[in-house]
């Protein structure tokens, strides 16, 4: 089959989080199953490998009320069967660094930038004679894409696509306000609140996906149960439960090339489950390049945007008590200021136990996962969440909050390969952080966690084919 995936970022190229691993990896493991794969995405300023993009020859004209919008397409060959394509605008990418906003916040203009995106990448698809059976977008910066695909496509070449769309986290939902439907052109009759684009008197992108997608998918399956509930629905819970029998939890796998400890280009020393002994090595190294002195002491390392998601304030929170104990903590994040004075504020009061490294590092986040003995991740919530997959191919054990695809892929109990705490409270935490203290100090108990986690298949094969699965039923249709 053709899928055309459409996404506002895609690993390798461009990455602020999750979505891009997985636009880098699904479209992959898609390919290697047979099929035709497209993706679509904007070229920013800033793209790793923009060396190897390619014109395509064919360009954009989309007409806005606000004027017209033009680009060329360009194009990078991945594989024989997968090629990602680059939407380049002037105005709308190249002029600015940043994928969706800098310190001043969002951009303004986000709204017809993913529109460019969104409408444009069906456009580029015709230009380019790729006629789609599924049509795949993701998170709202894609939700004008079925929307599109019934108001001006409906008639050509892509009528028959089936659409899917992959919810990767709901709380991000692309609202602007209402002008915009003037503005993008989009027809007033969809600005409904019970079948259509509005949301409390606003234009909800993300809504819109929901609304008009032939299939839902999001991240994990518990995650799939959660959104459907109050607590975590951000007031979508009920249309998501409408559409219940639509929306299909499908865990995320992870990269087995870039997550390898055996070929990990990143580290000082490789290992696996034969030989566990570059582990150390590693250990030794991440403890240098945070300053801290060599030690026995068990180190914690987290790796994570510092945003309210991800349950940083908790341990900021937590830590002052854990460190009491003799252990280490080590970590790489960027994001929220008050969490980030936070983390620095931490290292100055226990410069000898605490590490914080604050920018968008790669190269130290492997270094942190193979080399940390624990890796924390006391999310408030978490879609699937990647980090933890990497921590138990690398042996280290991940003390996770039982939530969404934490829950999906980190076993608790006596004979699990990681740890759960349940309430998303310090005390919780704190005794997770114990839990944690006594397995270190049985060596074999650790290493048979270690094991354990480190058999795990988390690798993108069983996923691509629960996708392919999905894509195969909505043809039959
Ligand atoms: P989310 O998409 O919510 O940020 P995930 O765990 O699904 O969370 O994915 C995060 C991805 O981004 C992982 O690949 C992680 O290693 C990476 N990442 C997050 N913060 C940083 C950072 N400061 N430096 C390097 N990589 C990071």
């Amino acid at each position: 089959m053709n899928v055309l995936f459409i996404s506002s970022e895609v690993a390798p190229f461009s990455k602020t989080g999750g979505l891009g691993d997985v636009a880098g990896a699904l479209p992959a493991a898609l390919a290697s199953l047979g099929h035709d794969v497209k993706v679509i995405t904007p070229r920013y300023r800033d793209l790793r490998g923009a060396e190897r993009l390619q014109p395509t020859g064919q360009s954009l004209l989309l007409r806005f009320p606000f004027g017209e919008l033009s680009g060329p397409i360009l194009a990078a060959r991945v594989s024989e069967r997968l090629e990602v394509l680059f939407l380049e605008n002037a105005f709308l990418f190249g002029n600015r660094h940043g994928l969706y906003g800098d310190a001043g916040g969002a951009f303004a203009d986000n709204h017809r930038r993913f529109a460019y995106l969104s409408v444009g990448a069906l456009q580029a698809a015709q230009r380019l004679r790729f006629i789609p059976d599924i049509i795949h977008a993701n998170d709202w910066q894609t939700g004008l894409v079925p929307v599109a695909l019934r108001r001006g496509f409906q008639t050509g070449p892509l009528a028959h696509a089936k659409s899917v769309f992959t919810i990767h986290n709901l709380a991000y939902q692309g609202q602007f306000p209402k002008d915009v439907m003037g503005e993008l052109a989009l027809p007033w009759d969809l600005f409904t609140a019970h079948d259509g684009l509005e949301f409390h008197d606003a234009v909800n992108f993300l809504k819109a996906g929901l609304v008009f997608s032939d299939a839902l998918t999001t991240v994990s399956p518990t995650y799939a149960r959660e959104i459907q509930t109050p607590e975590q629905g951000y007031g979508l819970d009920g249309l998501l439960r409408h559409r219940a029998h639509r929306l299909h939890g499908i865990l995320n796998g992870v990269d087995t090339h870039e997550w390898n400890p055996e070929d990990d280009a990143f580290l000082p020393a490789r290992y696996g489950l034969k030989d566990l002994a570059g582990k150390a090595v590693c250990k030794r190294e991440l403890l240098a390049r945070f300053g801290l002195e060599d030690s026995p002491a068990p180190v914690f390392g987290f790796v994570s945007r510092l945003a309210w998601q991800k349950g940083m304030d908790l341990l900021l929170e937590a830590l002052p008590a854990a460190l009491h104990a003799d252990l280490r903590v080590v970590g790489v994040g960027s994001g929220e200021g008050p969490l980030e004075e936070g983390l620095l504020a931490l290292q100055a009061r226990y410069p000898k136990q605490v590490g914080v490294h604050l920018g968008f590092d790669p190269a130290l986040s492997h270094l942190v996962e193979a080399g940390a003995d624990f890796f924390l991740m006391p999310s408030r919530y978490e879609p699937c969440g990647l980090n933890q997959m990497y921590s138990l191919r690398y042996g280290t054990v991940p003390i996770v909050r039982a939530t969404g695809g934490l829950v999906d892929t980190v076993e608790g109990g006596l004979d699990g390969n990681g740890i759960l705490f349940e309430a998303f409270h310090k005390s919780a935490l704190l005794a997770a952080i114990r839990r944690a203290l006594a397995l270190y100090a049985d060596p074999s108990r650790l290493d048979e966690f270690r094991r354990r986690g480190m058999e795990k298949d988390f690798s993108w094969g069983a996923s691509g084919r629960r996708y392919e699965a999905l894509f195969h039923d909505l043809m039959a249709e």
